[in-house]
């Protein structure tokens, strides 16, 4: 898809503003923001009880790093008989000093569903926690698409971003992720099967694999703009997560990226460079700036999510082919 030359002008003056913003960084410091997704619990939850749980755990761990995190909710995970008590799980959110945003009502992707739809679902999705925030004075102003899947015509996606706009809405991207999301399933299947050994060695391969898709993601974002952008890194509101905040801690401090609110990072003038990407891959903004600036990434050496992973996860989820969902 040939890029306007008005988009790729807009493009080369970003870089060349961030060109000039490289000198004052430090060169191995580096910045990123935690968004959690499919809030209030990824994956099943049997109860508020149950949801109390992961929202505990998760939450004291980012307090612990003094971290200020970003949570993408769900609403539908708020229906049930005990409605409010899974509504006041968001309220612990808001108390541990963390944001709030809209992911869609129930998760439903903008390829696949008529645009009018889903702006009705996303409206929906956004009755509580906008109440919770307004409640505080403040208001929902972030937009995670589930799957990252924006359309699959530019026509659809501008009629959902005009919509987003008018709403007072911002899109949140994602330059940095782990597929937390693979491994998150099978540690829930074998925490829920007892299996404690198992469920040991499912969260050091997902630290391990953490501690190299990081610095490859520096290393793409650097090798694309000249400089690392800001990052923001997506993350799920997993028990795997709520068990791993330190670790994970770990792994940014020993790579020197400073854990910065949503707000901060997004204020790195590389979110100005145009993405018109429509199409079916469910990708992130990195990917999408390399599509704008005629860029690749350096896919071959990408680190992969070991193949007994991929095989568990897929089990659970009843596909035949491992490698068949993309990113959630
Ligand atoms: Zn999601």
């Amino acid at each position: 898809m040939p890029v306007p030359p008005g988009l790729l002008r807009k493009a080369t003056r970003v870089l060349a503003t961030m060109a000039l913003g490289a000198a004052a960084v430090p060169a191995a410091a580096g910045t990123v923001a935690l968004t959690f997704d499919d809030l209030p619990v990824f994956g099943k939850m049997t109860s508020a009880a149950d949801g109390a749980v992961v929202t505990a755990a998760l939450l004291a761990g980012l307090k612990r790093q003094h971290y200020i995190a970003t949570g993408f909710v769900n609403e539908v995970q708020l229906a049930g008989p005990d409605r409010a008590a899974r509504i006041r799980l968001l309220l612990c959110w808001l108390d541990a000093g963390m944001d709030l945003g809209n992911h869609s009502y129930s998760h439903l992707s903008l390829n696949s569903v008529p645009v009018d739809a889903y702006i009705a679902d996303v409206a929906h999705g956004a009755q509580e926690t906008a109440a919770l925030l307004a409640a505080r004075g403040r208001r929902e102003r972030w937009y995670r698409y589930p799957y990252l899947e924006t359309g699959l015509t530019l026509a659809t996606r501008q009629r959902f971003e005009g919509w987003l706009a008018t709403h007072g809405y911002r899109v949140a991207p994602v330059t940095m992720e782990n597929s937390d999301w693979r491994f998150a399933a099978p540690y829930d299947d074998a925490i829920a099967r007892g299996d404690q050994a198992e469920a040991r060695r499912i969260q050091q391969a997902y630290l391990a694999f953490t501690a190299r898709i990081v610095p490859w993601y520096r290393k793409a974002g650097k090798d694309l703009l000249g400089r690392e952008p800001a990052f923001v890194f997506l993350l799920h509101a997993s028990r795997l997560n709520a068990a791993s905040i330190d670790q994970l801690a770990g792994i940014l401090r020993a790579q020197h990226l400073r854990v910065v609110p949503l707000d901060t990072a997004m204020r790195d003038p590389a979110y100005a460079i145009p993405d018109s990407y429509v199409g079916p891959n469910g990708t992130g903004w990195l990917d999408r700036w390399a599509l704008t600036l005629h860029k690749a990434l350096p896919y071959a050496s990408v680190p992969t999510v070991p193949h007994a992973i991929l095989t568990y996860d897929s089990r659970l989820e009843g596909a035949t082919d491992p490698r068949a969902k993309a990113t959630s």
